[in-house]
């Protein structure tokens, strides 16, 4: 896990995951199971919630510039 990983894994822990229903504070699951979610670090949905966005996730940013 990277460094950027580990924040964006304790800034999503501050919103619930709509995905998997994880609570504030715990650690997303897979679907269906108790395994923690490590890679990626949260689901992409509670990483939105959370405000952290990965460039470029739409197809327009990647012709900027
Ligand atoms: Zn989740």
């Amino acid at each position: 896990m990277t460094p950027e990983d580990a924040a964006d894994r304790t800034r999503a822990l501050t919103v619930p995951c709509s995905y998997c229903h994880a609570m504030p504070g715990e650690l997303c699951v897979r679907k269906g199971t108790t395994d923690t979610l490590v890679n990626p670090a949260a689901h992409l949905a509670r990483l939105n919630d959370a405000g952290i966005t990965h460039a470029p996730l739409d197809t327009r940013e990647l012709r900027r510039g």
